[in-house]
């Protein structure tokens, strides 16, 4: 069915899509270039980098027709003339089934990408399929293309047929007792979704919201998961993984002075340096230790970290130093103090060890201690139901959402809850499921079946 562009753009800010890789971009804005943009290519990121997550090939091998579906609306709102599914080709399977749902007319084909992280970051996919460099700080769209992760893709078909954003799938796995993939509410607990796996396995367990390269410590497992939560890995506390990302900044600038021996190998692996662009994180840990780089340079690179964790847990895995924690740290400040970033070349050509660099994902998986849990078969569960879910309202990028339902107001399943003005970037969202509302806040909205 063809529909117009204003129509594919409404429903999908109406269904509340926002990126379901873990940025949380509001998706109606990608279908929306700015005049002039020529866009050539949707591109559909299934390559799932971060290790031990099962999400997204999941969802291409059952619903591959609302990927493809997806791609095709994109290239109908943004006017682009072919479509791409990345995958990676160690996934045949997957391949397969991606490749039996595509149309006929050859519009929209698979790419088939190496094992390697981060291949799933929208610059190296770029490159990787279309071998065009964006430009440091850019966007896909500045060399012609649109990226979205394959689950907002299939939630934009169904977004067409009035389906908002309720629910999402998601891999809970490492220290637990079933490895799955399971489908939930948005707002279930990290505890029930645990509980889904059967439990965890180990003495004081850590949970991350999303993968153990990029994901986040989970404070309270009475938490909702989002609309952005591609996983939920559990390891014990002592993990080297954990350790790292429990260091906090002054720890890291106190060891760094002792320890940073300037050996240069979180530059030669940091796949944006790999690409061409201006950051060196060894530069940068030396205006911590010795005070004497190009903090111009140096410090506002910061705006060029993708925050992949390469150098942190793959490169500096023998002095446990973090350049991801200190560029984080940089950028916030720059940003708290109104700095902008300077940094937007476009690299020429990639650097001449680009290939040789890449990260084989089962190296990096032995390298971080996950080679235990990698190895286990991972069961594909279905729906996980839940009597209460706590939705938080902004995990999205733009203007936090506020409440558009009151304490002990009945809703149905997909009523709108929160709310972004109309005139401001953001999202929208919905009941999860049919309940009275238990806990209102300008930040969450509790339901209660
Ligand atoms: S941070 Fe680690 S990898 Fe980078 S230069 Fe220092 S010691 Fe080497
Ligand atoms: S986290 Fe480290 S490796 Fe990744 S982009 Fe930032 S500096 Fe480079």
């Amino acid at each position: 069915m063809h529909y117009t562009r204003d129509e594919i753009i409404n429903a999908v800010r109406a269904a509340g899509i926002v990126g379901a890789g873990g940025a949380g971009f509001p998706s109606y804005l990608k279908l929306q270039p700015p005049k002039g943009t020529v866009i050539e290519t949707v591109i559909a990121n299934g390559s799932e980098c971060e290790p031990l997550l099962h999400t997204d090939k999941t969802l291409l091998r059952t619903k591959a027709h609302l990927v493809v579906d997806g791609v095709r609306l994109s290239m109908q709102a943004v006017g682009a003339k072919e479509g791409i599914i990345g995958i990676k080709g160690h996934y045949q399977d997957v391949v397969k089934a991606v490749t039996a749902a595509l149309p006929k007319d050859g519009s929209i084909r698979v790419h088939q990408l190496e094992n390697y992280y981060p291949a799933g970051d929208e610059f190296l996919l770029v490159y990787d399929i279309k071998k065009r460099i964006i430009p440091e700080g850019g966007l896909p769209l500045q060399v012609g293309v649109v990226v979205n992760n394959v689950l907002t893709l299939s939630q934009m078909a169904e977004a067409m047929n009035g389906k908002a954003v309720t629910e999402r799938i998601l891999t809970v796995t490492g220290a637990v007792e079933v490895p799955v993939v399971v489908s939930a509410p948005v707002g279930t607990s990290y505890r029930e979704l645990l509980a889904a796996a059967c439990g965890v396995v180990c003495d004081n367990p850590v949970v991350l919201d999303g993968g153990p390269m990029m994901g986040q410590i989970v404070p309270d497992l009475e938490a909702g998961i989002t609309k952005a939560t591609s996983g939920i890995v559990v390891l014990p506390e002592g993990h080297f993984v954990i350790d790292m990302k429990k260091i906090s900044v002054q720890q890291m600038v106190k060891k760094s002075k002792a320890a940073c021996c300037q050996c240069f190998r979180c530059s030669d692996l940091c796949p944006r340096n790999l690409l061409g662009h201006e950051i060196y994180p060894h530069k940068t840990m030396r205006t911590i230790d010795y005070n004497h780089a190009d903090p111009a340079k140096h410090i506002t690179s910061a705006f060029l970290c993708s925050q992949c964790g390469v150098c942190e847990l793959a490169a500096c895995d023998v002095m446990k130093l973090s350049p991801r924690k200190i560029f984080a740290a940089y950028r916030k400040e720059l940003l708290a103090r109104g700095v902008k970033n300077p940094h937007h070349e476009q690299p020429k050509e990639v650097r001449s060890n680009f290939e040789f660099s890449k990260l084989a994902l089962p190296t990096l998986v032995k390298k971080i201690h996950l080679a235990e849990y990698a190895q286990r078969e991972v069961v594909h569960k279905g729906q996980v139901e839940t009597n209460k879910v706590r939705i938080v309202l902004n995990r999205h990028i733009g203007a936090p959402a506020t409440p558009t339902v009151s304490l002990g107001q009945r809703v149905l399943l997909g009523d709108v809850i929160g709310a972004t003005p109309q005139e401001k970037m953001g999202s929208i969202y919905h009941a999860s499921i049919a309940g009275k509302v238990t806990d209102v806040s300008d930040k969450l909205v509790e339901i209660t079946r």
